[in-house]
């Protein structure tokens, strides 16, 4: 079975190396809707409208090398009264293999980055591919941050139909969900516009981390 530590790596539920909160501790028919990969300014301004217009509020997982190039749209997510969490600096796809340094100057960049925007010490992170191992949970642990993993994907990246993302999350839903969504593809907001009014729908309330 060789190949099972590197499996359990990729499942983040499991929490082999790292616990992530992956669901909210309650009873109650409440989920909380995530948003990774941004920002950006081509989609995100129309999904922050379309939050603000449901009255959701949601928390977003940043990339520092996105933040960069977009400081007014972190100051806007944030004004919008939303959480910003780190999603590290590079996003790339070898990260799961760095050192802890190099996780350690990640994290630390992206932190100060955001600091310097909205002026809050951001405490949460979500590690990209949802990929954990013994260098991300000692980082994570040493830079005192809360993992935040999911336990619904919806997996809006690869899929080219709405109705079936918001079927696949409506399956799925469970009292305290966190759902995992995208702020920089195409169509995000509509696409947020329907997985609200579903989850709604079906009687559960949208709250926030
Ligand atoms: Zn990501």
């Amino acid at each position: 079975m060789v190949l099972a530590p590197l499996i359990a790596a990729f499942k983040i539920e499991w929490g082999i190396y790292l616990s992530s909160t992956c669901r909210l501790d309650t009873k109650e028919k409440e989920v909380v809707l995530t948003f990774d990969d941004g920002p950006e300014n081509e989609n995100l301004p129309e999904l922050l409208d379309l939050l603000d217009k449901k009255g959701v509020k949601s928390t977003f997982f940043f990339i520092g090398k996105y933040i960069v190039e977009n400081k007014e749209m972190v100051a806007r997510t944030d004004l919008a009264g939303h959480n910003i969490g780190i999603h590290t600096y590079t996003h790339a796809p070898m990260l799961p293999f760095y050192s802890v340094k190099r996780l350690a100057h990640e994290i630390y960049l992206t932190k100060h980055l955001i600091k310097s925007i909205i002026n809050k010490d951001v405490t949460m992170f979500r590690p990209p591919f949802g990929v954990t191992n013994p260098n991300i949970a000692y980082v994570v642990y040493r830079t005192k941050l809360k993992s935040i993993g999911w336990n619904i994907r919806s997996f809006d990246t690869v899929s080219n139909s709405d109705e079936k993302v918001v079927a696949r999350i409506s399956k799925r839903l469970k009292a305290g969900s966190i759902i995992l969504l995208h702020s920089n593809i195409k169509g995000a907001a509509t696409l947020a516009g329907k997985v609200i009014d579903e989850v709604r729908g079906k009687g559960y309330k949208i709250v926030n981390l």
